[in-house]
């Protein structure tokens, strides 16, 4: 329902944890958040209201999730009960790639059958955790493809994959200092700060950092990192990009 990304100089937790506060009245059943760490990835998720996850961080200290890239979710389940475990955001089996959705994979299933046939387990109920498995797959070399390596290219094989309405989020921990998004038929804005870059799927939820943005279009990719974004469509040709100023009050 509500998506957030960040990377880069605060503490990525605190800016995710506001986007998603500010993205609250659009209604929800469960929240999540993972912070790109020196040791890996940090995630926590649980259903209920974001002071249930809030509490669950209090729990476990937040201590294990120092670091200036991630991201935040909340959801509004299609595919498995809104219950922890189908809350994002989602990993794949070797815990190096972390992905947020909203929207429906109406292919899921298809793709969830041919990647266990491959020996994936799944933990989730979700069409959203077969996008983690094909991105890191794709990552590995083990599609078939050639985009090993090159996490913006691999988003992009598996987005050319899927069915259905999608924004998707991505982060890799051996890409610690990126964020790869991908939109079809779901919005996504990327806010631009000084030395800081922002994704949402509502510019409500980054506004008090930054008033410009600049707004996804149907298929296309966008990298994100301390220093900026780069645009490109499902097969990797650059796109150009028109940023704008939000000068209306939320
Ligand atoms: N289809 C996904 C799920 O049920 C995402 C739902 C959403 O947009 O929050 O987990």
């Amino acid at each position: 329902c509500g998506i957030v990304g960040y990377v880069g100089h605060r503490p990525a937790l605190d800016v995710v944890l506001d986007g998603l506060r500010r993205l609250e009245y659009r209604g929800y059943d469960s929240a999540g958040v993972a912070v790109t760490t020196g040791d890996g990835l940090a995630v926590e998720r649980k259903a209920g209201r974001l002071a249930n996850l809030e509490a669950r961080l209090d729990e476990v200290g937040r201590d294990g999730f120092a670091g200036t890239a991630g991201m935040g979710h909340t959801r509004w389940a299609t595919h498995g009960a809104p219950v922890d475990r189908n809350s994002h955001p989602h990993r794949d089996v070797t815990d190096r790639v972390a992905v947020v959705h909203n929207g429906i994979i109406e292919n899921f299933a298809a793709l969830r059958a041919e990647l266990e046939a491959a020996g994936v387990e799944f933990a989730s109920d979700t069409d959203t955790e077969t996008a983690a498995h094909l991105v890191a797959r794709a990552y590995d070399g083990l599609d078939g493809g050639s985009t090993a390596g090159d996490l913006p290219a691999s988003v992009r094989a598996v987005c050319r994959r899927l069915d259905g309405a999608f924004t998707l989020v991505f982060t890799h921990v051996e890409q610690p200092d990126m964020v790869v998004a991908a939109r079809r038929s779901s919005p996504l804005v990327v806010g631009l700060g000084e030395g800081e870059t922002f994704l949402a799927s509502d510019v409500a939820a980054f506004i008090e950092h930054t008033r410009d943005a600049v707004e996804l279009g149907q298929d296309q990719v966008v990298t994100i990192t301390r220093d900026g974004y780069h645009v490109t469509d499902f097969h990797g040709e650059d796109v150009s990009t028109r940023p704008f100023h939000v000068d209306w009050d939320l």
